[in-house]
């Protein structure tokens, strides 16, 4: 059957090596993006010009409606989605949790977590036997944060991570006998631009020597996880995290 992969986020970073090992094992990608226009277009070209399958489509996968469109337009023009990666997830400016307001928080969560729910509707509705689908496979993009706790950082990213988490596990066993497997990575210093939305590019080197094996990890590295989760070598794994944080 033709497999056909939704990753939120594939402008950049592990979004981006994700799509372009997947589009290497044979899926047809969607690239979800919501501001790197030339990024996502460029990357679904070069996928495009190596014989592969791939759609770039903005949507701010925190908007239900636009989650709606964007997996409308992969059932009209890649077909039925049989995996799907949450990937998507942002940070604010490192600050304590008695800084913060509000309007941060509701940014975080909408971005980090309901955007993993509405998608995961979407691709339940679409993969899961009780649907009439063909069933499927889901990875959540979670964190090291989530067990770590990121205090005088980020302890609302960390906690969107936590819920992540805590979504893998029920949802894994919702949909467990409908031929869905859901699982999670749980990256941690990886050389991506997020750093930066912190307000602190060079992060992953100043932590380094904290990390047990003196280094931070690559994007590459997070998607040969995300791509084994999906395949079928891992076909008894479900509800499962993969810990990619070099040890810490
Ligand atoms: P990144 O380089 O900052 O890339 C973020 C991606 O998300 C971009 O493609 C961006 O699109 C997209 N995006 C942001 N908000 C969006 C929205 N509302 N709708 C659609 N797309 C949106 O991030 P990354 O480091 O690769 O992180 C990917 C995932 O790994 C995240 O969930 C992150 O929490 C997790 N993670 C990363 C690390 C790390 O050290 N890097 C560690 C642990 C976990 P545009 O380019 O269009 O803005």
């Amino acid at each position: 059957m033709d497999r056909v992969m939704v990753i939120t986020g594939a402008s950049r970073g592990i979004g981006a090596a994700t799509a372009r090992l997947a589009a290497a094992r044979g899926y047809a990608v969607c690239l979800n993006y919501l501001h790197s226009a030339g990024a996502a277009t460029s990357l679904a070209g070069e996928i495009r010009a190596a014989g592969g399958r791939a759609l770039a489509v903005a949507a701010d996968v925190a908007v239900e409606a636009e989650v709606a469109e964007l997996f409308r337009r992969v059932d009209g023009e890649l077909g039925a989605v049989t995996a799907l990666v949450n990937n998507v997830g942002v940070l604010e400016t490192q600050m304590r949790v008695d800084q913060m307001d509000a309007a941060r928080l509701n940014r975080i969560f909408a971005t980090n977590i309901t955007s993993a729910f509405l998608c995961a509707r979407e691709a339940v509705r679409r993969m899961s036997t009780r649907h009439g689908g063909r069933g499927g496979a889901i990875v959540n993009v979670s964190s090291a944060a989530s067990r770590l706790g990121s205090a005088g950082e980020y302890v609302d990213y960390a906690a969107s991570k936590g819920a992540m988490d805590t979504l893998t596990l029920g949802l894994s066993r919702e949909v467990a006998a409908e031929g869905i497997r859901v699982n999670a990575v749980r990256p941690a210093f990886i050389h991506t631009d997020i750093h930066a939305s912190g307000g602190e590019p060079g992060r992953v080197e100043r932590i380094r020597d904290s990390i047990p094996m003196g280094r931070g990890g690559e994007p590459g590295e997070v998607a040969n996880a995300i791509l084994w989760l999906l395949s079928d070598e891992a076909s008894y794994a479900t509800g499962t995290f993969i810990e990619l944080a070099g040890g810490k």
